[in-house]
């Protein structure tokens, strides 16, 4: 691999993974090729011998995502649950795992419905920072968490995380699902944990036209023992996919930087607005965990995610979402464009009511991913809408 003359992440991004091939081409050709020549039984004649271990484009798209996560390792996988299960089905039989309570939907459903098939039994909390020592089994070999969390936004100290869960025993692997932030805000490795994921889904390929995942790593033991794991399993993305997605990547920081400038201006204006009761954005003074956003993210920027709750309950949330002109009413989150959703009936409506609000998911919560259009477009459509909701 060449080495690039900058360690800046907008270099990175625009150069790491991006080799050229034969014929000097800036961008790197799809390689649809499933097999690769060799010149003797078992020796290929370049990198490549069939394209589930290895391919050209996955190559470099996962160069280029441990190059954005400051780590030696990446890997890439058909689908952000993909890139979760083969970190859950690395774990030994029996062992026990501490998960963040509001964890994504399909992380905890893997944990409770698929990984306990092979004996792995699972603690959930709110509250990491407080309840990990006492969680702390012989077994225990997997921290999880997800920071700031979906819907409502709660940051966790990772950091602190990392140091009492490798303080109760070494063996313990602290894994961070890093897809509310993009590797552009918080590099989940540099505060203590062993593996970061990502939905690539979302921010990281950014245009809502691939689904993938990713995870980096600096252990290489563990990044051997998931590597075997991403062949044996076989859920690879293709080379399309990756291609697109590494072209994604290439605007990364772009994109997050201009997202999370505009949800900072809509997350003040809601919460000055007499129309919302609750605001939840990590880039508020208000935020509860303020203080570990100015030291874990970049330039204490709060992301491109805001949650407020409507006043007027399911109703007002209903009308708000049917009446915004361009932010659309649909589930993910991450893109280029501008989406709304009510998690309570939707992302998170097969949560039982009680659990839900104990988390914060109330009915008249109202999830924005805001995109990167005009920003006074965007709070005019907020304006507008909040009004709309309000006037029965
Ligand atoms: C979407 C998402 C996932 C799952 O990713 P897929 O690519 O849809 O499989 C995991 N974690 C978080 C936080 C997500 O938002």
């Amino acid at each position: 691999m060449t080495v690039l003359p900058s360690d800046k992440f907008a270099t990175l991004a625009i150069h790491a993974g991006a080799h050229t091939d034969v014929h000097g081409s800036v961008i790197e050709p799809i390689s649809l090729s499933t097999t690769f020549k060799q010149s003797a039984p078992a020796q290929p004649i370049g990198a490549y011998e069939y394209s589930r271990s290895q391919n050209p484009n996955r190559a470099n798209l996962e160069a280029a995502v441990a190059a954005l996560e400051r780590a030696q390792f990446g890997l890439a996988f058909s689908s952000g649950s993909a890139t979760t299960a083969v970190v859950l089905q690395s774990l030994p039989t029996d062992s026990h795992a501490i998960s963040i309570g509001d964890v994504y939907g399909g992380t905890h459903r893997y944990f409770t419905q698929v990984a306990h098939a092979h004996g792995v039994q699972t603690s959930f909390t709110n509250d990491l920072e407080r309840d990990l020592p006492q969680l702390v089994r012989p077994n225990t070999r997997l921290v999880w968490l997800e920071s700031p969390t979906n819907p409502t936004l709660k940051v966790t100290d990772i950091r602190r995380v990392a140091d009492a869960a490798h303080a109760a025993n070494p063996d313990i692997l602290v894994v961070v699902d890093n897809t509310f932030l993009s590797p552009y805000i918080s590099n989940p490795l540099t505060h203590g944990a062993d593996i970061v994921v990502h939905s690539a889904t979302k921010y990281i390929n950014g245009h809502s036209d691939v689904v993938l995942g990713v995870l980096a790593t600096n252990n290489e033991p563990l990044y051997e023992r998931l590597r075997f794991l991403q062949n044996a399993i076989g859920a690879v993305p293709s080379p399309f996919d990756s291609w697109l997605t590494h072209r994604g990547l290439k605007t990364l920081h772009l994109r997050v930087r201009a997202a999370a400038q505009s949800a900072q201006r809509i997350a003040k204006f809601l919460e000055a607005s007499d129309r919302v009761e609750h605001v939840n954005y990590p880039g508020l003074s208000s935020h509860p965990a303020y203080a570990v956003v100015q030291k874990q993210h970049r330039d204490a920027l709060g992301g491109g995610m805001i949650s407020f709750r409507i006043k007027g309950g399911a109703g007002a949330a209903a009308r708000f979402t049917s009446t915004t002109r361009l932010f659309t009413l649909a589930e993910s989150l991450g893109g280029i464009e501008s989406l709304v959703e009510v998690p309570a009936v939707m992302t998170h409506g097969g949560i039982p009511r009680e659990q839900r609000e104990a988390s914060g998911v109330f009915d008249n919560l109202i999830r924005l991913s805001v995109g990167i259009e005009d920003i006074d477009d965007l709070l005019e459509d907020v304006r507008q809408a909040l009004e709309k909701a309000g006037a029965q």
